[in-house]
């Protein structure tokens, strides 16, 4: 009979209302059997941290299902197969699944897909070379349409999405490229590792303003990640026919009543303004093309990305919300020990 092990898990206990509180979850051991035929086992090592999770917490619709009271927190995760009984998975091959923060994950092999670690390091298909890269390449090149000559501005975009989204906008020829974050350290990173041409501290003045410093032209293309102020500084920045990529909203993540707004939404008809909203699975089908394009780019150097690392499964809940105060500079990531202690 196959071997039963423990593995620590975290789940969500209580819905939280506003900021998540430590008490909204716990970590328990449970007991994870060994494969049935045509499933595997596998030993996680990374487990992504992302602000759509905020958004399942809660009991209402959002763009994925709510969590269950007492489920584990589904998500992004890789790790390698330690037991197998599938032919199209052996014991050593890295995967990516979407089983979440838990130490040990198992299921039919077709949850789990094989992954390339000589293209990029395991963890990159959470980050760059996963979801959040192809979020901004999504969102950048087919939602906004970025063109040759544009400028574009991106907010929160020091992080996983905001970064890539970026560089990519340098990458196809935006002729300026302005960015948005929290702290003066990222403003650094994103003129200096990320090519950005300007960005500043949104927390350093009244948006509207800030943006018009450094976007003194205006902007044809906007990729929100956050709303609120800065979606409402970029409207009005907006030059004829310009386009927003409305990717996220996560000023209002953690709000328990609706904000009004942005007042100047009326700008939109004699601008000719394009709002497009996205989710990223909607666009599989550009999966292969992403990935061909984003390796060359990262075997080039051509776009630059950071991690920010918190060890332990028993830190992931930290480490979230340390994500939704601003605590990461590029994708934040939990890592497992390899093996077993
Ligand atoms: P990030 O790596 O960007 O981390 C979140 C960042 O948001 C924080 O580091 C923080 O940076 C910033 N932030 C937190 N609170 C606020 C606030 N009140 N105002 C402005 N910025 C804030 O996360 P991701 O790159 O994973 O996600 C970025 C956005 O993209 C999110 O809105 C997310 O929901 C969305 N998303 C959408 C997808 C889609 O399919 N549409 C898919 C994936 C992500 P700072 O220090 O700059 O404040």
């Amino acid at each position: 009979m196959a071997l039963t092990r423990r593995g620590a898990e975290v789940r969500l206990v209580a819905r939280p209302s506003g900021l998540p509180r430590p008490e909204d979850f716990a970590i328990v051991e449970a007991a994870v059997p060994g494969p049935a035929d045509g499933e595997v086992l596998v030993r996680n090592r990374w487990l992504s941290v992302d602000p759509y999770m905020r958004g399942r917490m809660n009991a209402g619709p959002s763009y994925a299902p709510p969590y269950r009271l007492g489920e584990v927190m589904y998500g992004g995760a890789t790790g390698t197969v330690i037991a197998s009984r599938a032919p199209s998975l052996a014991e050593g091959d890295v995967v990516l699944h979407s089983l979440g923060w838990r130490e040990l994950a198992s299921g039919p092999a077709s949850s789990f897909r094989k992954i390339d670690t000589a293209r990029a390091a395991e963890q990159a298909y959470l980050g760059v070379l996963g979801m959040p890269g192809m979020t901004a390449y999504v969102g950048m090149l087919t939602m906004a349409g970025l063109k040759e000559g544009d400028i574009a501005f991106v907010s929160a975009a020091a992080g996983a999405v905001g970064s890539v989204a970026g560089q990519l906008a340098r990458l196809r020829g935006a002729s300026r490229v302005v960015g948005s974050a929290g702290t003066d350290a990222k403003v650094s990173y994103l003129t200096g590792r990320c090519g950005f041409d300007a960005a500043f501290n949104y927390h350093a003045g009244p948006a509207a303003e800030q943006l018009a410093a450094v976007a003194p032209d205006g902007i044809d293309v906007y990729f929100d990640n956050v709303g609120g102020e800065q979606l409402e500084a970029a409207l009005g920045a907006m030059r004829p026919f310009g386009r927003v990529a409305a990717c996220g909203s996560i000023s209002g993540y953690n709000a328990t009543a609706a904000s009004a707004g942005p007042r100047n939404l009326g700008l939109v008809v004699g601008r000719r303004l394009t709002i497009r909203g996205f989710i990223v699975s909607d666009h599989e089908v550009l999966r292969g093309q992403f990935e061909r394009e984003m390796s060359g780019w990262l075997a080039a150097g051509a776009v630059a990305y950071q991690e920010t690392i918190v060890d332990g499964i028993e830190h992931a809940i930290d480490a979230f919300l340390g994500l939704l105060r601003g605590d990461n500079v590029g994708k934040m990531l939990v890592r497992l020990p390899a093996a077993a202690p």
